[in-house]
């Protein structure tokens, strides 16, 4: 089951962690829409509410309320297929002979099913076909034989894929990044506590410090008493594995992961996508809200190229439609466009307009809108996307869409062009993307966009050789 979502954890002095958990889901809500939960610990016991829902709607002041203790962890979920289902909502709970456990996932696990067995064997019972509950018995079942952070050690061993974790064992909130770093994860302080979230969007709502990313591999144990917290490096891998997808369309533009701000990399994606297929004409203008740093970059490099470009706000969305993806048929998708994006006439009308979008999946939206701006008077429609084709499915935690549905698994750009009307079409390239990250091309995740996993995938190319990971000595098992 593909997830992807938001995590937090919090661990605080004096003060309930519920409200600024609640915080961080709203920080998070682009994440994941279909469920939210929080689970706190008071030092005696477990505290849940996990709904189906907006942050805004699953909560109330009686929840936040009940959900006593200083310490706590949330989640924010949107899987990508099946039916709403609350078994599979998180933060996961469980009781068990040592203890109790949380805990919220976002990422992918690729042997999921194999763990699954062995578990089931050892007749441990499941409530859901999640790969969260997988991690939470082997996790419990670590604990039973181990220490805290040998238990985790051993769960990262036996698991794989994409993961950043935020854990609840008793009172103590742990923070677990997979060992390639798929997902992202940082560490905030805040005046009285610390926290983990996926995006430090979490950290700057509740008036907190970015400390740093937790690294790839990395266990963060936060001091239940909010007053620190360590750092286990349990894996280390020879590459990463960053999802650069979370930078061109998924990430708020106002977070800061492995060291670069969204919104600057956003921009200077732009930058290169003129400086490698501008093309001039009257207006440029964004597709709301996901097109939009990438079209100022766009225009900036234009205008120090000296070319007079017009940038014009021409679409506008109404923001009370939900993220297109929520509708499940095609012809919901379509008339969702329509309901969410309409043409300003007048900055419209006789020009020759450059679309710029971060991405095309199924090409629904750049089809509808080149359709939109010729109704409004367009003369020519020049479409520029922030990103490669999409041209293979994630299986690390995005919910994009399956092959057959993506448009450019199988049609060429010209293809592409013809099927969606647009005068000219034109992506980034890979480099371009690796360039701006500042990243090799081996330490990021490129699966969608050449079809060459970092994982070993059933039926699916690897671009690396699959490694087996490497123990930290200092704690290796006997
Ligand atoms: P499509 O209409 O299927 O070609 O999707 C492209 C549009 O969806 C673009 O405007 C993107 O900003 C947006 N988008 C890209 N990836 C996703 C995703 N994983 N979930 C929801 N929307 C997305």
């Amino acid at each position: 089951m593909h997830e992807k979502c938001g995590v937090v954890g919090i661990s605080l002095q004096d003060r309930d962690a519920a409200r600024p958990l609640y915080y961080s889901l709203y920080a998070l809500q682009h994440r994941g829409q279909e469920a939210a939960g929080i689970v706190t610990h008071d030092g005696f016991q477990q505290h849940s509410h996990v709904e189906t829902g907006l942050v805004g709607d699953v909560f109330d002041e009686g929840d936040l309320g009940q959900l006593n203790g200083e310490n706590g962890i949330g989640h924010v979920r949107y899987p990508t297929s099946g039916a709403l289902d609350k078994s599979c909502a998180q933060p996961f709970s469980v009781s068990f002979k040592s203890g109790s456990l949380g805990l919220s996932h976002n990422g992918n696990l690729v042997n999921a099913d194999e763990v699954r067995d062995e578990l089931a064997e050892l007749g441990h019972a499941f409530t859901s076909d999640g790969d969260t509950e997988v991690i939470a018995h082997d996790l419990a079942r670590n604990l039973l034989e181990e220490d805290l952070v040998r238990a985790v050690k051993r769960t990262m061993g036996r698991i794989h894929g994409s993961y950043s974790l935020t854990i609840m064992h008793d009172d103590t909130v742990l923070g677990v990044r997979d060992p390639k770093g798929n997902r992202p994860l940082v560490i905030g302080e805040l005046e009285d506590g610390y926290v983990l979230a996926s995006e430090s969007a979490a950290i700057d709502t509740l008036d907190g410090e970015l400390v740093r990313d937790v690294e790839p591999g990395e266990l963060v144990v936060l001091h239940p008493d909010g007053t620190g917290y360590d750092s286990y490096q349990l894996i280390e891998e020879d590459s990463t594995a960053h999802c650069f997808f979370e930078h061109v369309y998924f990430a708020r533009p106002d977070s800061n992961i492995d060291g670069t701000l969204v919104y600057d990399a956003r921009r200077e994606l732009g930058r290169r996508l003129y400086a490698e297929a501008g093309i001039d004409t009257d207006v440029v203008m964004p597709v709301p809200d996901s097109g939009r740093a990438f079209a100022s970059g766009y225009a900036e490099a234009a205008q120090d190229a000296g070319v007079d470009v017009n940038f014009a706000e021409g679409l506008m969305k109404n923001r009370y439609v939900g993220r297109t993806f929520i509708m499940p048929t095609q012809d919901e998708r379509e008339r969702a466009v329509r309901l969410k994006l309409n043409p300003i006439k007048n900055t419209v009308k006789g020009k020759r307009v450059t679309l710029i979008d971060d991405s095309i999946v199924r090409g629904t939206t750049s089809t509808q809108l080149v359709e939109l701006m010729r109704d409004a008077g367009a003369e020519e429609v020049h479409v520029r996307i922030g990103a490669p084709p999409i041209v293979a499915p994630c299986y690390m935690g995005i919910d994009m869409a399956t092959r057959e549905e993506l448009i450019a698994s199988d049609m060429s750009v010209e293809e592409i062009r013809e099927t969606i009307h647009a005068d000219s079409l034109a992506y980034l390239s890979v480099d371009a993307i690796a360039e701006t990250l500042d990243q090799q091309r081996d330490d990021l995740c490129l699966g969608c966009v050449t079809g060459e996993y970092p994982y070993d995938i059933d039926g699916e190319a690897t671009d690396r050789e699959v490694e087996r990971p490497v123990i930290q000595s200092s704690l290796a098992d006997d």
